[in-house]
């Protein structure tokens, strides 16, 4: 038995290599039941060649006794069997053929494959990344890119944040100011708060930004992303980071005052009312159209940076204050799980399971509400809410991509756990998400950069058990995905260690619009 002679990220459970060869040639046929067809067509796509019902010499079979995403792939010298209980599996199966493929195959398209048995399951069942378009808008072209590097890594479930206080994203025929004023703000560039203002290139500016998605255009990528067996996952922020929805509907706040979509990266204190019934009207009529638009399981609600707002219901809205006495409540924090958990009502009567960052989780919140781990809670108050509720975890900075690759390398990335983060309970871990906020990433190559190469040492930690995972070894199956990344031009960082730069003697964690790391690398250098 010899080492498995193909890099593949993220790594099988179970490799081995057997002796002789299986030659594939443009005319091999790819032998397909109806079930598997997206995992077929994915295959014969890159092959070039045919998919056939009767003969085949790759053989998509169904095998019931394996578990869900699960294949095994047997290249014999007569040929290569692809077996999977689901169509997931039938995928990652075609997915892990294709990247030997790529790396077997020579310039006349002959690949002569090392035969070989492989047996491969996930780790973890929700496998996400988060694109944020709310704050810099990146389009169709951008999102299918990423859709096909996240599939060719396993990845399964796109989160995508359309909707925060810099700008909402999705056409809206119920709430036509949703996109005539909250899909617009001043700049495109958004300004930087405190020491960051001070940055060149984190000041606001450029030209007025506006931007959002037209229904048939979501539809196109929702189609795109089921055939890489992807899930979307929206999400509207509610009840904070909804100052764009307020400057188009100002009745939806306590103050009823101006407001302007915000050009400033930070959290406002303005919030929805949440005493008041019509805000409900609106939120159950707009979840209905948006929830329309995305056939998923998933529907994640925010939550997330809103306890400045409390301060309003508390002090400043009669009718909230009015709506805490007629529930028997005192503070902000239960009027927020109260209102959230009236959102988890309404997505679950649309078919939805709500998703909710964990600031956003009091006492009182539902628990049938997925927690979405990000800012640090203590491990006591983690082991309470881990035990009552399914959680999907990316702790900050280690999941946070916007973090500059000199805070968060690679082997960061490679080295972060669920149970390092305190989720001890991971029968209560659906899985694993990274997120990539865009406050100061304006443009899809700087998002690349951002996200590049420490995605492929997240897939591998999403995917594969800790036990077989080894630093040096995924390091040197890296490699072969560099070239792979040259290839299709995608603009990876090439900076994998922990390194310092400072700014007057402050430590800078995000990259800058402009991609303004490349900056300071320069600057590095001269040190
Ligand atoms: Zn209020």
């Amino acid at each position: 038995m010899s080492k498995p002679k193909y890099s593949i990220i993220p790594k099988p459970q179970k490799y081995t290599v057997n002796d002789g060869t299986y030659t594939v040639t443009q005319d091999t046929a790819v032998l397909c039941i109806p079930e598997f067809i997206k995992a077929g067509k994915y295959l014969s796509g890159f092959l070039k060649t045919k998919t056939d019902a009767n003969n085949g010499a790759i053989k998509f079979n169904k095998d019931a006794s394996l578990k869900s995403e699960a294949y095994k792939l047997k290249i014999t010298t007569e040929g290569i069997t692809v077996s999977a209980s689901d169509e997931n599996g039938a995928f990652y199966g075609a997915v892990t053929l294709k990247i030997m493929l790529m790396q077997a195959k020579s310039a006349d398209g002959v690949a002569v494959l090392n035969c070989c048995d492989i047996y491969d399951y996930p780790k973890f069942a929700y496998r996400g990344g988060m694109m944020d378009e709310a704050r810099h808008f990146f389009g169709i072209d951008a999102v299918k890119k990423t859709l096909d590097n996240m599939a060719l890594l396993k990845l399964n479930k796109f989160h995508w944040h359309l909707c925060d206080d810099q700008g909402y994203r999705i056409e809206s025929e119920e709430f036509p100011l949703l996109n005539e004023i909250s899909s617009k703000r001043k700049y495109e560039l958004l300004g930087g708060a405190e020491i960051l203002s001070k940055i060149p290139g984190l000041q606001k500016g450029g030209d007025e930004y506006f931007h959002y998605y037209k229904k048939d255009e979501i539809r196109e990528i929702v189609e795109y992303a089921k055939n890489l067996c992807i899930d979307i996952i929206p999400e509207i922020d509610l009840p904070g980071h909804t100052v764009a929805i307020l400057a188009a509907y100002p009745e939806l706040s306590c103050l009823k005052g101006e407001y302007e979509v915000f050009c400033e990266n930070g959290i406002t204190k303005d919030i929805l009312c949440a005493g008041q019934e019509e805000t409900y009207e609106f939120v159950e009529k707009l979840l209905t159209e948006v929830c329309e638009l995305f056939p998923y399981k998933y529907f994640h609600m925010g939550g997330d940076e809103a306890s400045k707002g409390h301060k309003i219901w508390e002090k400043d809205c009669p009718v909230c204050q009015q709506k805490m006495k007629e529930l028997g409540i005192e503070t902000g924090k239960d009027l927020q799980a109260y209102f959230n958990n009236r959102v988890n009502e309404m997505l679950k009567k649309l078919g939805k399971t709500s998703i909710e960052w964990n600031d956003g989780i009091y006492d009182s919140t539902a628990t049938d509400i997925i927690g979405h781990y990000w800012i640090y809670r203590s491990p006591a108050w983690i082991k309470k809410e881990n035990d009552k509720r399914k959680f999907i975890v990316s702790p900050c900075p280690t999941l946070y991509f916007d973090y500059s690759h000199s805070v968060v390398p690679l082997k960061k990335v490679y080295n972060s756990n669920v149970v390092k983060s305190g989720f001890v309970n991971e029968k209560n871990v659906l899985g694993v998400e990274f997120e990539s906020w865009a406050e100061w990433i304006d443009a899809f190559d700087v998002w690349e950069f951002s996200v590049y190469p420490r995605i492929f040492a997240f897939a591998e930690g999403a995917w594969t058990e800790d036990k077989f995972k080894h630093y040096k070894d995924f390091y040197k199956r890296l490699n072969f995905f560099k070239m792979y990344m040259r290839s299709k031009n995608i603009n990876y960082s090439r900076i994998e260690k922990k390194v310092w730069f400072r700014v007057k003697n402050k430590s800078v964690f995000h990259l800058g619009n402009r991609g303004n790391e490349f900056k300071y690398n320069e600057e590095l250098k001269k040190l």
